[in-house]
């Protein structure tokens, strides 16, 4: 099964992943801590990963197909966390394998700002976070309907606790 989990910044993505991933040993694949990582090491690919990170802006597209493929290519199951996050990084995914199901985890914007801002990490800071918000609606948001359109789309309600989305995942993928 290859999924790909969706959502605005704060809304439990990462949280989810890593449940659903290990309860049915599918690999993780997470876009921003394989960034995390690169921007970590100091040549010229990991500066200007860390540039574009640091102020919220997504890493061009190019660079992230590049980076990505590796971990995608040959396997035949795993969950995509933060990738794609534009349409042509779903265009270049694509072209790449097929994915069977998209979960688009769903949270008002009021409630994802609230938890980012008591998440602390270090690009989510109050200007970076309208930032990167906003980088959500112009760039990624789009991805629902795209996916929609392919019949792929499952629309998570992604408030109240942990458990309880993670059963709604559960229950949407026929997993329970
Ligand atoms: P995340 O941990 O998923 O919130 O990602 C943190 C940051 O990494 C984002 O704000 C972007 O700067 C960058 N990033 C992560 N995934 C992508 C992607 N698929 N395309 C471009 N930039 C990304």
């Amino acid at each position: 099964m290859k999924l790909v989990f969706l959502g605005p910044p704060g809304a439990g993505k990462g949280t989810q992943v890593e449940i659903i991933s290990r309860k049915y040993s599918l690999d993780k694949i997470v876009m921003g801590d394989i960034l995390r990582q690169t921007a970590n090491a100091n040549d010229e690919l990991g500066r200007k990963v860390r540039y574009y990170m640091e102020r919220g802006e997504l890493v061009p597209d190019e660079i992230i197909l590049a980076i990505v493929e590796r971990y995608i290519r040959g396997k035949d199951s795993f969950i995509l966390d933060g990738f794609p996050r534009t349409i042509k990084q779903a265009e270049g995914l694509e072209s790449i394998t097929d994915v069977d199901k998209v979960i688009y985890i769903d949270v008002p914007e009021d409630e994802v700002k609230r938890r980012l801002l008591n998440r602390g990490r270090l690009d989510d800071k109050p200007e970076v976070i309208e930032h990167r918000l906003k980088v959500f609606k112009e760039q990624t948001y789009p991805l629902v309907s795209y996916y929609e359109r392919k019949g792929k789309l499952v629309r998570i309600d992604g408030l109240g606790s942990v458990e309880e989305v993670t059963r709604r995942i559960e229950k949407a993928l026929n997993f329970k």
